[in-house]
This record gives structure tokens, C-alpha cells and sequence, in this order.
């Protein structure tokens, strides 16, 4: 059976297949911009194209999936913080990227097979390359700075992605007197290929494009040049998250099919985002979590992973801390099922979860069955077959490292029993247990949708 997933151009769900002769599935996922920690709405993106990969491993062949995806490295953030921090932008955003790998990693996200940099020497050539024919054939144009621009209206399709077209132009008439002159740019809708150095850049320039002056890439046009230059002209498919969709992707596609003269990507998949507490995450509203953060609080990445997989990736959703205890009980259920299996078992049971992950990225409806099987006993399904359900999920059934060594088990389990009394209202039950807690020299925190085991200070 073939995936099927949900394409935002045509906006329908359309069989995944490769195109070129040699079988090789094309992948390019828009990646992170390597200026800070990621966030969990970042990674439930990451974790959805994740399963994606995955699936398309399974379903092509480990060899016929050929997945890219970029660092932005230089953009205005990055250049911020190298500049707050006092610190070279390279050896910023080397950080930042390790941090990214190290979260990845313990998500149990597969390392894609190329990852490239905006400001790698190599593809800030491509990148050059790729304007200066965008000029030459007439759809990019030098501003008075040296700036180079993208001419918006020389690309009549401009706007099929995100339908964007009519409320831009009307925007663009309302607007375009009083701020084509100040953006040095002849339409207000025309988009930076390049951009040329300004004071606040400090050291961050290379040679731009001929004609155009010492600058740096505009960021929509590092994932033509760089997609082009590993998968080349057309890929089977493009990602990212929904914030993506107007104006980066929208970029993308003028930019590529202007440059190559063929379709750009065959396919468009957007993810949606991850609210916590039912609004936007933002650090103004103390609501943003890292990884880290919520390791801190005796949470595993994999309980992480598996909230983020509880949500269909088409549906906005809600995070709370209340997911992670039902995700750290669901992923017991799996390893007490796990082991009750034995090299005797032949039954294969699962193919209702592949069903549903190949249905759109169905993970709510792959859990769903995944556990109506397990609750029906199922003891006699081949090890193997389970396995193959823990790589689609990406599920890593091992024993939780950060819960034990960080809270000790006892801990972990008197505060969930707590939890537990004061969810059922027994509040003399939940009192002695706190007690409990508090002599054995730890504290619980309590809040709205889940607690916090700190560690008492000794005065000793
Ligand atoms: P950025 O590092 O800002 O370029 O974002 C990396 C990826 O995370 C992009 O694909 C974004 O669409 C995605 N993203 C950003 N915020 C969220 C969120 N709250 N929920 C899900 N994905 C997000
Ligand atoms: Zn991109």
C-alpha cells in the first residue's frame, strides 16, 4: 500500500511515488535556524517529518530515500546574537547546531543524509550562482544598496501554494507608495535574494552576485540553491511546518521554477503547530519549553516524542504536562508487551497501524490500534513485527535514563501516587503522601496540568 499524504498545493491527498529513473525518493524538510535551543513546537515539526522519513524508508527501501535538510546559519537572528553575545557567528551557530543535534538524537530522530549550511562557502556560491541567473533572465533586479530583488510580478504563477495572490496585490496597491521607496524595491511584495552589507552585519559578508554588492543571502533562497545543488531541480517532496507555507515556500517555488524551468517540488507537506495550554508559545507568556526543560521536570524524550505523536500532524496541538504522564504510562504498556514476546510468536497484527500511518500520517489513529491489539492480548506477534511498528514510530522502548538517575524511582513513584490521589480529589491520601515526599527530603510542586519534584535544598 502506498502513503498517501495530504499535498498544500493541490490540496488533496496524493500517493508519494519517486520521479526520477534511479528510484530514489527526494526529500527536502526546511530546518532549523541555529540561533538558540529549539523549542517543542520545533520538534514536534522535526518529529513529524521524522516519521515521514521512516515511513518512506519502509515503503521505498533505506536506500532509496534521499533526505535533506538545511541550517540556516546567517539571517538576521543569528547575526543579532553573535552580535549580543560578543562571540564570532560561526562559533554561535556551531553551538547551536550541536544543542540541535544532541535533542534530535534523544528524540530518536534519524540524522537526514545531508544537512547543509546557508553559509557554507560552497553553497554561498550556489546560492550566487542562482541569483545571478535569476537576473540575467529578467526576474531579479539590482536595488540602489546593492541589493539584489526578486520582481514578484515576472512570475505570473506567484501565489498557487498559499492563494495568496489577490489579498498580496491588494495589500500591495495600499501600500506600495509608501514603502516600495523606503525598501528599495520596485513592488512591495518583491522579495531579497541578497542583501547588501549593513553596519549591524559586522564581519558577516561575502563578493555578492555580479553587479551587486559585498552582503548576504536572503533566506529564501538558501533551500532553492541548496536542494537544487544536492537533489537537484525537481524533488518529490518539500516540508515544513505551516508557518512556512506564505512567504517562505511561496519564495522558494518562484525562485527554483524561474531559475530551472521545471516544477520545483511535486509535493507540499506542511505540519501544524504545537499550542501549549491552548496558545501560541511564546517566552513573554512563560509558556515555551525546550527539551531541557522539561528533562528538568524527570521527563524522558521518548515520553516527549510520544505526546508529540498523539496529535494528528494536520490538527493544531495542545501541549500539557498532563500528556507527558500519559505518554510515560503508555510507553510502559509497550515494554510490558514487548517482553512478554518470544522467538515463538509468528503473528504479524500490526497492519491496521501501518493502515493509518499511511492514511495521512494518522498517528492518533496508528496508536489507537496499535493499543487495541496489545489490550486484545496479541502475545503471539513476532518480535520482529512489533519492531518494525517501534522504527515507523520511532519509538525507543529502552528503560528511561533521565527519570531515574535525575528523581530516584521511589520518588517518581510516591509523587505520581500523590498525583494520582489529589486527580481523584482524595486529599488526606494526597497529604501523607507529600509527607512522605518531604521526609524523604524532596518537594512537589503542583500545578494546573501536572507537578514538579525538586529536590529540597540540605542546610547542612
Ligand atoms: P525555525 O527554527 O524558526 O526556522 O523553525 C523550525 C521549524 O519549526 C519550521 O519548520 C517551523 O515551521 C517549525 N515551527 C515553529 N514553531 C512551531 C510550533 N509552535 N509548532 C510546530 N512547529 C513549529
Ligand atoms: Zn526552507
Amino acid at each position: 500500500m502506498a502513503i498517501k499524504l495530504h499535498d498544500s498545493l493541490t490540496r488533496e491527498a496524493r500517493e508519494l511515488h519517486p520521479s526520477q529513473p534511479d528510484g530514489v525518493f527526494r526529500f527536502y524538510n526546511c530546518g532549523p535556524t541555529v540561533y538558540a535551543a529549539a523549542h517543542i513546537g520545533n520538534f514536534r515539526t522535526f518529529v513529524v517529518n521524522d516519521l515521514l522519513r521512516r515511513l518512506l524508508e519502509l515503503e521505498f527501501g533505506q536506500n532509496k530515500v534521499h533526505h535533506v535538510r538545511n541550517l540556516t546559519d546567517v539571517d538576521d537572528k543569528t547575526i543579532r546574537r553573535s552580535r549580543e553575545e560578543g562571540r564570532p557567528l560561526a562559533e554561535v551557530t556551531r553551538q547551536w547546531t550541536e544543542k540541535f543535534h544532541a535533542d534530535c538524537a534523544a528524540l530518536n530522530c534519524l540524522p537526514p543524509h545531508d544537512e547543509p549550511r546557508a553559509a557554507d562557502p560552497r553553497f554561498i556560491r550556489e546560492q550566487v550562482n542562482m541569483i545571478e541567473v535569476l537576473m540575467e533572465k529578467g526576474n531579479a533586479y539590482r536595488a540602489a544598496d546593492g541589493s539584489v530583488y526578486f520582481k514578484v510580478a515576472s512570475y505570473p504563477d506567484y501565489g498557487a501554494l498559499s492563494r495568496v495572490k489577490e489579498r498580496e496585490l491588494q495589500v500591495g496597491a495600499t501600500l506600495k507608495s509608501q514603502a516600495a521607496d523606503a525598501d528599495e524595491k520596485e513592488d512591495v511584495s518583491d522579495f531579497a535574494l541578497w542583501k547588501a552589507h549593513k553596519p549591524e552585519d559586522g564581519d558577516v559578508k561575502w563578493p555578492g552576485p555580479d553587479g551587486a554588492a559585498e552582503g548576504r543571502p536572503g533566506w529564501h533562497i538558501e533551500c532553492s540553491a541548496m536542494s537544487k545543488a544536492l537533489l537537484g531541480p525537481t524533488i518529490d517532496l518539500h516540508t515544513g511546518g505551516v508557518d512556512l507555507l506564505f512567504p517562505h515556500h511561496e519564495n522558494e517555488i518562484a525562485q527554483s521554477q524561474c531559475c530551472n524551468g521545471t516544477t520545483f517540488a511535486r509535493h507540499w507537506y506542511h505540519s501544524e503547530h504545537l499550542l501549549v495550554d491552548g496558545k501560541k508559545m511564546s517566552k513573554s507568556l512563560g509558556n515555551l519549553y525546550t527539551l531541557d526543560d522539561l528533562k528538568a521536570k524527570g521527563f524522558t524524550p521518548a515520553a516527549l516524542r510520544y505526546a508529540l505523536l498523539c496529535g494528528h500532524p494536520r490538527k493544531q496541538l495542545n501541549f500539557t504536562l498532563d500528556s507527558l504522564h500519559a505518554a510515560e504510562s503508555a510507553l510502559k504498556t509497550l515494554r510490558a508487551f514487548k517482553a512478554q514476546l518470544t522467538p515463538a510468536g509468528t503473528a504479524d497484527p500490526f497492519g491496521p497501524v501501518f493502515a493509518s500511518l499511511q492514511d495521512d500520517l494518522n498517528t492518533p489513529g496508528a496508536l489507537g490500534a496499535l493499543f487495541t491489539i496489545i489490550n486484545r492480548g496479541a502475545t503471539d506477534s513476532s518480535p520482529a513485527a512489533f519492531e518494525r511498528v517501534l522504527f515507523a514510530l520511532g519509538l525507543d522502548l529502552t528503560e528511561p535514563v533521565v527519570a531515574k538517575t535525575e528523581i530516584p524511582a521511589e520518588i517518581t513513584a510516591l509523587a505520581e501516587k500523590r498525583w494520582a490521589a489529589k486527580q481523584a480529589k482524595d486529599f488526606a491520601g494526597a497529604d501523607a503522601l507529600r509527607k512522605e515526599l518531604t521526609a524523604a527530603g524532596w518537594s512537589m510542586l503542583d500545578r494546573k496540568d501536572g507537578y514538579e519534584v525538586k529536590k529540597v535544598a540540605s542546610s547542612g
